[in-house]
């Protein structure tokens, strides 16, 4: 069941989610091919905060403010630029 509900979270994703690439924000569903290749190609407007990165870490989203608040860290504060995946392969 979890399987069919990310496979729909996906497919309604896809029809109304919108484009993070720098610069772009259309509508997935608006893309051509080519133009959805292009964006995959550029940097993504998005940064990763420091609630972000420690999720990314493992940490559970409940203790996740409250060891910001006990290690002085605004949990908002960007501490990485988010590159998209297939700048890693062009630069390998
Ligand atoms: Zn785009």
């Amino acid at each position: 069941m979890i399987l069919i509900r990310d496979r729909l979270r996906a497919i309604r994703w896809h029809l109304t989610g919108r484009c993070v690439a720098r610069g772009c924000g259309r509508l997935m569903v608006l893309h051509t091919r080519r133009q959805r290749e292009r964006c995959y190609d550029t940097p993504l407007d998005v940064a990763l905060t420091a609630r972000g990165w420690l999720l990314a870490h493992g940490l559970d989203a409940e203790v996740v403010d409250a060891w910001c608040q006990a290690n002085g860290v605004d949990p908002d504060a960007i501490v990485e630029p988010v590159v998209p995946v297939s700048m890693h392969a062009h630069s390998a």
